[in-house]
């Protein structure tokens, strides 16, 4: 099933050139992607697109079967729930600890502490950091607050997980430790997209395919623009 949709998107800050240009292609439900591409491709902004932290300047953007060009302000949350994201800098609430910064989008759903307990350790206990609940992320190696922070982005079992050069930050070793925790969620359905320019990270994930921005643009030897294939 398509769970994302891109149809002749463009994107323009300000008056400047358009930074995305006529992406059509479709995303499937359950896949592991890559995107890459050189600095200034365009990934980041792609996939600002793709977690609704910017609206395309044109085309049509279609999300769990939902038209995002038309869909009311109200109904955005909503989506956005759906979507966990990951980033370079990790992004963690530096006041507060491990367990808390993954408890936080249980808490803003309205989740008792008390409910929220066991789901936000047995997660801490699947990235490997059981011990570490108490810790503030200044004391975390760059490694743990990547791992505190895809807790946080999975712990509401979002649809889609999109992760912007997650490995950026953490040393080779750590970046193959954190592709095992991505590959782990798409095995249990979890849609997968990480924008890396790690080529040898690409190589492990076998099944994984690629998406390549260049200048704005899909790139496709084809010339076809159009990413990927129906698996
Ligand atoms: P990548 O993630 O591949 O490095 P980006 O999406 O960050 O690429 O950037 C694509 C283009 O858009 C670049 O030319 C960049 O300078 C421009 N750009 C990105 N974000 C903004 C912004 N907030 N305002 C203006 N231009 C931007
Ligand atoms: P505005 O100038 O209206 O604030 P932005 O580009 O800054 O527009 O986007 C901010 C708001 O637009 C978001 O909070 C969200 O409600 C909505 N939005 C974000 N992404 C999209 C999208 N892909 N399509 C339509 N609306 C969007």
């Amino acid at each position: 099933d398509s769970i994302v949709q891109f149809e002749n998107v463009g994107l323009r800050y300000g008056t400047g050139p358009e930074a995305l240009s006529d992406l059509s292609f479709t995303l499937f439900s359950g896949q592991f992607y890559f995107l890459t591409g050189p600095s200034g491709a365009g990934k980041s902004s792609l996939l600002r697109l793709l977690y609704l932290a910017q609206r395309p300047s044109r085309g049509m953007i279609r999300l769990f079967d939902s038209d995002l060009v038309t869909l009311s302000r109200d109904r955005m949350p909503g989506f956005r729930r759906r979507i966990g994201v990951v980033f370079q800098d990790f992004r963690l609430v530096p006041h507060l600890s491990a367990f808390d910064n993954i408890a936080l989008p249980l808490r803003i759903a309205g989740m008792r502490d008390a409910d929220l307990a066991t789901p936000v350790r047995e997660i801490l206990d699947w990235v490997g950091l059981s011990a570490r609940g108490d810790a503030l992320p200044a004391t975390l190696s760059g490694g743990e607050q990547q791992r505190v922070a895809i807790a946080r982005a999975v712990i509401t079992r979002p649809d889609i997980l999109v992760a912007d050069e997650p490995t950026g930050n953490v040393d080779p070793e750590m970046a193959v430790k954190l592709l095992r925790l991505f590959e782990a969620l798409n095995r249990m359905g979890t849609t997968i997209i990480v924008a890396t320019h790690d080529i040898h990270l690409m190589t492990r994930i076998k099944r994984a395919q690629m998406m390549r921005l260049e200048g704005g643009r899909l790139f496709d030897p084809t010339g076809a623009l159009r990413y990927p294939p129906k698996p």
